[in-house]
């Protein structure tokens, strides 16, 4: 069984990505810059921009953060991403998610410019990925997809199987799992037969906020587990897969912690640089 170790994987991504800045930055004498807007105190939240802030300084990138209080207007936000939008300095936005119930989310994710968009989570890029098109990929599939061309670089005809639909994740996993030719079967809560889905599956991928939903009799020898799932139990942080029994007959499983969530944030990386190419062109 293969322990698939995202923490490794993430920081040789950013290596990459460090050597890819240094020849930008030569190249057109400025380097790709990120800018994350964080509004209100949630703890979670603000972990999560502390470590991309960190993240992207590591790798040579112009980093800064917007910070503003919970009571802020929409408005004010909708301006700054305006005001963004047409500063040449900056290649990426992203508004940390989950926003105050006052700001409608889906108006700040469509006055992004969908060029700046390094979450993928704008309308235009969102259809660009599913019509095969190039665009901006949501930052944990994208990831999960990384993870598993380093175990099956040829995914050619496998069936892969895909729990949870969500547009963060499910969705975006299918079109990227579709675009290297394999067979796709999403599933949700509503679907009738799970267990006998997965164990069709030649790779699985549990997106579902479900502790240890995937057990071991649910999946067949030889498949790879990828588990998005990140959730707070007794025992502690766990994922989707129970863990000990799936990895007992799995061919290549992520861990959780230290699988999916380290390329999460060097995928955030990945896509602010590929927007600063992309604006360059
Ligand atoms: P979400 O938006 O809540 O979506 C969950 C999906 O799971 C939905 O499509 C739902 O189906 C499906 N589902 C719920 N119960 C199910 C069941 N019993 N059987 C099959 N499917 C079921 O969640 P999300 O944002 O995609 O996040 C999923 C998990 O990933 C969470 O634990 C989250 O914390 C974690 N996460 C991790 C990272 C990372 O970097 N590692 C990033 C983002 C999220 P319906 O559509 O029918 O409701």
């Amino acid at each position: 069984m293969i322990l698939i170790d995202g923490k490794k994987a993430a920081a040789e991504l950013r290596e990459e990505l460090k050597k890819e800045v240094l020849q930008l930055k030569s190249k057109y004498n400025t380097v790709p810059g990120l800018t994350v807007i964080l509004i209100g105190e949630l703890a979670p939240s603000k972990i999560y921009v502390k470590n991309k802030e960190k993240s992207a300084i590591e790798v040579g990138l112009k980093s800064e953060v917007i910070r503003y209080p919970e009571t802020v207007d929409e408005k004010t936000v909708l301006n700054k991403i305006k005001e963004l939008n047409n500063d040449a300095s900056v290649s990426g936005i992203l508004v940390q998610l989950p926003l105050p119930k006052h700001i409608n989310k889906q108006k700040v994710i469509e006055t992004i410019l969908p060029s700046k968009d390094v979450d993928g989570f704008h309308p235009m890029n969102v259809g660009n990925l599913s019509s095969g098109y190039e665009s901006s990929v949501p930052c944990t599939p994208l990831g999960c997809y990384l993870l598993i061309k380093k175990i099956e670089p040829n995914l050619n005809g496998k069936k892969a199987v895909v729990v949870g639909r969500s547009n963060l994740n499910g969705k975006p996993m299918t079109q990227l799992l579709l675009k290297e030719n394999c067979t796709v079967t999403i599933t949700h809560s509503k679907t009738k037969d799970l267990k006998g889905e997965c164990l069709k599956g030649d790779i699985i991928i549990a997106a579902v906020g479900i502790p240890e939903l995937v057990k071991g009799d649910w999946v067949k020898k030889d498949t790879i587990v990828i588990d998005v799932g990140i959730n707070k139990t007794e025992k502690g942080i766990v994922g989707d897969v129970a863990f000990e029994e799936v990895s007992k007959v799995a061919k290549a499983i992520t861990p959780v912690p230290g699988g999916v969530g380290p390329m999460t944030i060097a995928c955030l990386l990945k896509n602010t640089i590929e927007c600063f190419k992309r604006i360059q062109k």
